[in-house]
């Protein structure tokens, strides 16, 4: 019996991933669950699942669950705040740590399961490419198992582990060895082959609509820009320990086939599944195994018209920043992650506009100042700097 902490369990992975779990009570016992203000899903969790803490990130939301908890489930323990959330990501007798807090809310307690050793399940992808090389040093320091939990990286470990390459995730040129080259694909969003006038008048709805995944609301957008393609591609150099020009984007809108491995032998391997996040939430949790899985299988019909296409430079603005960030190096990619959080916040909150992202991303890794250090309290105050830069950037316009 595994016990499992779910950091975010009210978002999209979250629920994704309960419902693997409940398709195993044998083998996951669900020891916390953690929400931000979302009450009446979180409540329903917590009586369905009677987790032995529940963490509300906010302090409000958790005094109200405290009270609505107390007739229904009154042994479970509500904590609060960023101290709860640590609080459970470190618990000495939970062994893994589901990691789908959106956004840097969750570095602190994703950095902490990777501290206290345990499997982190990572699909917070905002938290490793804030921290990058620290969030690598504290996983193999303690010892922690780090799985993917995003569909490209998932596959790719399922591709290396399928060629009975050992598990070595986040040891510098462990796999470059073997491997010269990865593909992520990418379903290139709602606005693949959108003019820059069409996107100009692009409307929240409308980005935050994906044609093949249900998803939060900021990962979303981060589709529609293709910035969480590049976070994908820096999350996979350092996963698997890779240079910059050892990752390559191919557009791919039907999303059958997640990654591709290119071996020194000339061989390709290649990984096809529906697009559904159970698949990859399944595999991290059964790993180095696998679980059966009754969802729906993909059916040959699906090949019939599988496409795919080379990246042109200057197509996706945002991919290109992201590789940019990961040339500059230093802690360009926490600068990166600020400045698209923040702009992401304003455009959802209609503020800006779709097309302004890019720019104000560039702009702010242009004049923020990137540093050497990588110590934690360096990169909170360079992501904090670059939040306040970005914030005033966004009100001149
Ligand atoms: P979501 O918006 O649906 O859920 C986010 C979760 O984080 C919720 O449980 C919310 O309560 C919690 N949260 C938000 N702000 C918080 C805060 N300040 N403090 C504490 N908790 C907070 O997002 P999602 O789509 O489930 O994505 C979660 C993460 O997984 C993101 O980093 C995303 O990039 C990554 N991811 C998602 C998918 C997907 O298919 N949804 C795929 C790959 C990777
Ligand atoms: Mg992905």
């Amino acid at each position: 019996m595994k016990e499992i902490t779910i950091l975010g369990s009210t978002g999209s992975i979250g629920v994704n991933t309960l419902d693997v779990i409940s398709r195993h009570r044998d083998k996951f016992n669900v020891k916390a669950l953690t929400a931000n203000t979302n009450l009446d899903v979180f409540l329903d969790q917590c009586i369905q699942y009677k987790p032995e803490y529940a963490v509300m990130a906010d302090e409000d939301c958790a005094s109200k669950l405290e009270e609505k908890l107390k007739k229904e489930a009154p042994d479970v323990s509500i904590l609060a705040g960023t101290d709860g959330l640590l609080q459970v990501a470190e618990l000495e007798t939970v062994d893994y740590v589901m990691a789908a807090i959106v956004g840097a809310a969750g570095l602190l307690p994703t950095l902490g399961a990777a501290k206290a050793g345990k499997r982190v399940l990572l699909a917070n992808k905002e938290a490793l490419v804030m921290s990058g090389k620290l969030f690598m040093d504290t996983v193999l320091q303690n010892n922690a198992e780090l799985i993917p939990i995003d569909s490209e990286h998932n596959a790719i470990l399922q591709i290396l582990m399928s060629s009975g390459l050992e598990y070595n995730i986040g040891v510098k040129n462990f796999y470059s060895k073997t491997i010269k080259r990865i593909t992520l694909t990418a379903s290139g969003g709602p606005f693949l082959n959108y003019s820059h006038n069409k996107l100009s008048n692009v409307r929240v709805t409308q980005a935050i609509k994906h044609p093949n995944w249900k998803m939060g609301k900021k990962i979303s957008v981060d589709s529609a820009t293709m910035m969480n393609k590049g976070f994908e591609v820096i999350e996979a150099c350092l996963f698997f320990g890779l240079k910059p020009d050892q990752v390559k984007v191919l557009v791919h809108p039907q999303s059958i086939v997640h990654a591709l491995v290119s071996f020194y032998d000339g061989s390709t391997i290649s990984h096809m599944s529906n697009h559904d996040m159970r698949i990859p939430i399944s595999y991290a949790l059964s790993w180095p195994g696998r679980y059966k899985l009754n969802i729906k299988s993909l059916n040959n019909d699906k090949f019939n018209n599988l496409t795919f296409f080379e990246v042109k430079k200057g197509q996706f603005k945002c991919l290109d920043l992201a590789f940019k960030a990961l040339k500059m190096g230093f802690n360009a990619p926490t600068i990166l992650n600020a400045s698209n959080e923040i702009a992401v916040e304003k455009f959802l909150e209609n503020k800006i506009k779709f097309i302004d992202i890019p720019v104000i991303i560039r702009k702010a890794l242009k004049y923020v100042p990137t540093k050497k250090n990588s110590s934690l309290s360096s990169i909170l105050a360079s992501d904090e700097l670059t939040r306040e830069y970005t914030r005033e950037l966004i009100k001149k316009i």
